[in-house]
């Protein structure tokens, strides 16, 4: 058996359709293991996998590359171990997908440095996925999304329905003088060709070196929505919050179970901007109760406080966390 074991790391800012793309590669591999890592205190992620029958891990709560990173080398250990000693592995590969707002040469430095992992595990390629309509603002605002940038070896663009002409050509002018040697390729509607993904042609990998990145700027508020209140209800305050906030919502992303219908409603908004929601199906390990994640650009205490006045009767108790 071969002893490295492959490992691809996702990365991409949030919002930019990181988990969309983590189930279309679900669907062409047929034995990857999955660790899922988001910044915010309750995680979603999980529920998001339609692929069921795989080996699952979350790191939520922090951010891989600072807040959780010391969690990252015992469980990276754990997995190769478990990998190694079986004899009929369940997974023959691992795909990180990284919190959107990671700096991914801070997880690169752990993988490609650390003595004991470095010579066990293969870096396969690093995917940074890219959302055309607000790429160009975010690249300006954020240095996390220009770090992701620098260190992916193929950027896969997102959500080129949602972008104006004069968007998508900004966007490519800067990536072919920014980043003429990576290759870029659209998903449509979700589709990607995952074998030129997975085999990018990588003749050469910048080891990560210098200090840490600094801190990011991000905070998140997590809420539990009682059942009593409606998926309308929720929309319109939802709407409002967006008005209020606008852009400082750098992403919300939540699951609201219908237990009349056994569907889950899914509720998403990138950058200030509020998606219809979407059915999935219930599954087991679905949240019981609605779970929200709001993530702000800078103190998002202003924002959990308007959210209390408009649903703070309407909430179970033991609801908002912010941090
Ligand atoms: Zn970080």
């Amino acid at each position: 058996m071969n002893s490295h074991l492959p490992v691809t790391l996702l990365t991409g800012f949030l919002g930019s359709g990181k988990t969309t793309l983590l189930n279309r590669l679900l669907c062409d591999l047929q034995r990857p293991a999955v660790l899922i890592n988001e910044f915010g205190a309750t995680p979603l992620d999980q529920a998001l996998i339609q692929q069921r029958n795989i080996p699952l891990m979350t790191l939520s709560g922090g951010c891989l590359c600072c807040q959780v990173k010391d969690s990252l080398i015992p469980i990276l250990k754990n997995i190769y171990m478990a990998w190694q000693r079986a004899e009929n592995p369940a997974f023959d590969q691992l795909i990180i997908e990284c919190s959107g707002v990671v700096s991914p040469e801070s997880v690169l430095r752990i993988l490609l440095h650390e003595r004991w992992l470095s010579s066990r595990y293969r870096v396969r390629t690093v995917i940074t996925t890219v959302a055309i309509p607000w790429a160009m603002e975010q690249l300006q605002c954020f240095a996390e999304v220009r770090s992701q940038l620098n260190w992916a070896d193929t950027v896969v663009l997102t959500q080129g329905d949602l972008a104006s002409p004069d968007q998508q050509a900004e966007l490519q002018t800067h990536l072919q003088a920014h980043y003429p040697a990576v290759p870029h390729l659209e998903a449509i509607q979700g589709d990607v060709d995952v074998k030129t993904l997975l085999n990018p042609l990588v003749l050469f990998r910048s080891m990560p070196s210098g200090p840490d990145p600094a801190d990011h700027p991000f905070r998140s508020v997590s809420l539990q929505i009682g059942p009593n209140l409606s998926l309308a209800s929720l929309q319109a305050a939802l709407t409002a919050i967006l008005a209020r906030f606008g852009t400082g919502i750098v992403r919300m992303k939540g699951i609201v179970p219908d237990t009349d219908t056994q569907t889950d409603w899914v509720i998403q908004a990138v950058h200030g901007h509020l998606y219809p929601p979407t059915r999935l199906p219930r599954h087991v390990g679905s949240p019981r109760v609605g779970l929200l994640v709001i993530i702000t650009a800078g103190n998002a205490q202003p924002l959990a406080d308007a959210l209390m006045a408009l649903l703070g009767n309407q909430l179970t108790p033991t609801v908002l966390r912010v941090h």
